[in-house]
């Protein structure tokens, strides 16, 4: 086991407190099936005294100076900073992900704090005509207790895009992180502690994710809910809130499109797509997961492409020169391959990988080959079914039009991805796909200035931009009379 596994706290931070609860449960190591840490359960009482610590604490953290309040969130993002490789190595460990990508995610969290706290000075209230002896004013203010609750596959980006914002509006947070990936939280959370945050700001919990979601939709201290997560836990979460009336932002799953038109730069296509796709091994909620490629530059697309492919390094993300780590747990090895054979059952072929990895450091592990699909078409799951793995289906078109259809033919609408050159083809292809964001020529649609989100069966509200900040607060109406 390494150090930085060793060191990093495991159990509840309520309050400002370390709190050790008396059950434990084993977290694994993705890439060796290795126990690498207890991590602390809460029982129902701690959920309680986590919402009371931070119900107690929002009022103070509210009244305080904005400068104040901010200064915090710069101090976090310069501990992110200093801290970036331990906590790397750690959500390597723990999620499976290359130590490279590991360490990125750990940087674009200093900048979601870095960008909320400048976002909160710039809160701007607004003024609406009114009749001359009165003022009519919009103010805005932070709405509570904001509980989080956050995935696997960014372990610590999930986070601080979440407490980010609601930090730096003025509200204060309990997070519940994943089962399957809590150290990259809990050594964030020993960051807070060593930047000073006021006791009760923010206070972590583990446990069954089912009782404190239940605890958090059902308690009247908490104002606000923010999920991300799959679509059934988000409607379920959804759907408990609407007893006690919370604001709630859903950022939920995806299968993204990726249309390369006739007259695209396949090569800046096929580079592409090996980015977005291959980050995180696949699962992603933005991964391209239907890729549409024109007829005529299908020969050349799939040629290059499956070069690459097969030029990847799978194995342990610690090792330097690994390009694509292990999946999460067993089952979603079980997810894809049942994909994969659904597909072929009804006629795609398989143009490379298809298997589970054997061998040597493989065998304990959850490893998978980089797949290629072919003549994919709308009659296999793996059509409409989230992948969240290292496969590439492929559809062929003969006219942009259909491409498009087949490309909005799906329940979700979070991100979509096209490679055009011609400017009516980019321009209905930004205006037509029913997505919310689309990258034309670039896959790079995830910054702290751009807004994050989707539609349809993806959710609703925005993360990151001058929006996200907005997701943490109220507008208040104020009318003065003057005498
Ligand atoms: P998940 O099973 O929905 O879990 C997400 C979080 O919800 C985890 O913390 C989980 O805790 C918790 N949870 C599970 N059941 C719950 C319940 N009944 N009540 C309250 N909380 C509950 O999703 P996942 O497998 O971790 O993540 C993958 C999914 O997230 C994919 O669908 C992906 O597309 C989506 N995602 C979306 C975005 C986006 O921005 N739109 C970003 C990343 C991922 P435990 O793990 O401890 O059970």
């Amino acid at each position: 086991m390494t150090e930085s596994i060793n060191n990093v706290k495991k159990d509840l931070y309520i309050n400002g407190e370390w709190v050790q609860p008396s059950d434990y449960k084993e977290l694994i190591n993705p890439a060796t099936n290795q126990v690498i840490a207890d991590i602390a359960q809460a029982t129902e009482q701690h959920v309680e005294d986590a919402i009371q610590a931070a119900y107690n604490a929002f009022k103070p953290w509210k009244a305080l100076e904005l400068k104040e309040r901010t200064a915090y969130l710069h101090k976090i993002a310069d501990l992110l900073e200093e801290n970036a490789d331990r906590l790397a190595e750690i959500m390597t460990i723990e999620q499976g992900k290359p130590l490279k990508e590991s360490r990125l995610e750990v940087l674009s969290g200093a900048e979601s704090f870095r960008w909320n706290a400048e976002e909160a000075r710039r809160l701007y209230g607004e003024t609406i005509p009114a009749p001359n002896d009165h003022k009519y004013e919009i103010v805005y203010e932070p709405i509570g207790v904001v509980g989080a609750i956050t995935p696997w596959n960014f372990p610590s980006g999930m986070i601080t895009r979440k407490i980010a914002p609601a930090l730096a509006a003025g509200n204060t947070v309990i997070l519940k992180p994943s089962g399957d990936t809590p150290l990259s939280a809990l050594a964030i959370f020993e960051l807070f502690e060593q930047a000073g945050l006021p006791k009760g700001v923010a206070n972590i919990i583990m446990g069954s994710s089912k009782e404190i979601g239940e605890a958090f939709t059902s308690s009247k201290l908490v104002k606000k809910i923010t999920f991300t997560g799959s679509t059934p836990i988000g409607k379920a979460l959804y759907a408990q809130s609407a007893d006690t009336l919370k604001k709630i932002s859903l950022e939920l799953g995806g299968h993204a499109p990726f249309i390369v038109h006739e007259d695209a730069d396949v090569t800046a296509a096929v580079e592409g797509l090996m980015a977005a796709k291959f980050r995180n091994n696949g699962q992603v909620c933005i991964a391209p997961n239907r890729i549409f490629v024109h007829e005529s530059v299908k020969a050349d697309f799939l040629s290059q492409l499956t070069e690459k492919v097969e030029a990847l390094k799978v194995g342990n993300g610690l090792e330097e020169n690994t390009n694509v780590g292990p999946l999460i747990r067993e089952d979603a090895i079980d997810k894809i391959k049942k994909q994969i054979v659904n597909a072929t059952d009804k006629g795609a072929t398989l143009v490379t990988g298809g298997h589970r990895l054997k061998g040597e450091e493989y065998d304990k592990g959850f490893f998978f080959q980089p797949t290629i699909l072919d003549h994919v078409n709308m009659t296999m799951d793996i059509f409409y079914e989230e992948t969240f793995g290292p496969v590439i289906p492929i559809i062929t078109f003969t006219s942009l039009d259909e491409a498009i259809e087949m490309a909005n033919d799906s329940e979700y609408g979070l991100a979509s991805y096209a490679y055009a050159k011609d400017g009516s083809a980019i321009n209905k292809l930004g205006r037509s796909l029913e997505y919310g964001m689309v990258g034309i020529n670039s896959v790079a649609i995830s910054n702290p200035e751009t807004p994050f989100g989707g539609v349809k069966q993806s959710g609703f509200g925005r993360e990151n931009s001058h929006l996200g900040i907005k997701e943490y607060v109220t507008a208040k109406f104020v009318n003065t009379k003057f005498e």
